[in-house]
């Protein structure tokens, strides 16, 4: 089984990117687990079909220790099998310890028996703060290869490097790699040749550019992903290539971060450049 965790600056695409791939990767006939690592929960939304999924942390909450598989797995489009970690009480409690009591629990539970025959675990993990905490999946070997959703903005290619610090910190001991950076356009001047540099400084590849497109939001709002919304669409055949290229994805390193000087430097001569 392969152990995928995407990160990636809030609000860059994680949980939709992650849902409309996995999506591609299920047409392909493998067998997926998706764990939402994100206190917000929305990770598994579009496979479900808009159900609200119960998180682990409140079901460990209202119903203590006595807990089995089904109240925290749910199946969604094409068998996926769906968890929500959740997070904390607010102001209570470290929510990167949450995400690491949640799995440990799924593991207890049995979540990847063989029976299963899960191919695939995908975390969306936040990654705007590369604490202690969200580096947990990391750092415990729960995740061993890792993307990057990253955009030509300037914070969103921040977070990327910032998160690669992360990752080269844990790699040597752990075993973990990135497998990659997923430019999800905002449609940002000369983004594609952007991201292939900031990739190629990092020392890996921009694995896929999915284009930014109003259809993501129209089957959002029809809470699907837009393989099971509009299949025809392109946009559906840019998550499928994205799904293959993870599928036969060979190149796993790991990442050297740029000094903040570079980082402005390749933004700048990109800018300029258009
Ligand atoms: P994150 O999980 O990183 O916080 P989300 O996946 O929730 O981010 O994405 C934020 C918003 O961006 C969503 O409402 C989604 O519809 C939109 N979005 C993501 N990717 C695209 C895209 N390629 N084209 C258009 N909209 C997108
Ligand atoms: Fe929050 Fe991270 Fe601190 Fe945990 S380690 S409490 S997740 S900031
Ligand atoms: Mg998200």
């Amino acid at each position: 089984m392969r152990k995928i965790a995407i990160y990636g600056k809030g609000g860059i695409g994680k949980s939709t990117t992650t849902q409309n791939t996995v999506a591609g990767l299920v047409e392909a006939g493998k067998n997926v687990m998706v764990v939402g690592c994100d206190p917000k929960a929305d990770s598994t939304r579009l496979l479900l079909g808009g159900l609200a999924q119960k998180t682990v942390l409140d079901t460990l909450r209202e119903e203590g220790e006595d807990i089995d598989l089904d109240d925290i797995v749910k199946e969604g489009y094409g068998g996926v099998r769906c968890v929500e970690s959740g997070g904390p009480e607010p102001g209570v409690g470290c929510a990167g310890r949450g995400i690491i009591t949640s799995i440990n629990l799924l593991e207890q539970l049995g979540g990847w028996d063989d029976k299963y025959s899960i191919d695939y675990t995908f975390y969306d993990v936040l990654g705007d703060v590369v604490c202690g905490g969200f580096a947990m999946p990391i750092r415990e070997g729960k995740a061993q290869e890792i993307y990057i959703v990253v955009s030509g903005e300037m914070m969103a290619m921040y977070a990327a490097n910032n998160i690669c610090k992360g990752i080269k910190k844990f790699a040597e001991a752990g075993g973990v790699r990135l497998g990659g950076l997923i430019c999800n356009s905002r449609k940002v001047d000369n983004e594609s040749a952007m991201i292939e540099e900031l990739a190629k400084r990092l020392g890996t590849q921009m694995i896929h550019f999915v284009p930014r497109d109003n259809m993501v939001q129209r089957a959002e709002i029809n809470r699907q992903t837009v393989i099971e919304f509009d299949p025809e669409h392109g946009q559906a055949d840019e998550y499928r290539q994205l799904a293959n290229a993870i599928d036969k994805n060979e190149m796993f390193v790991i990442p050297q971060p740029l000094e903040m000087e570079e980082l402005e430097k390749l933004l700048i001569d990109f800018g300029i450049a258009n």
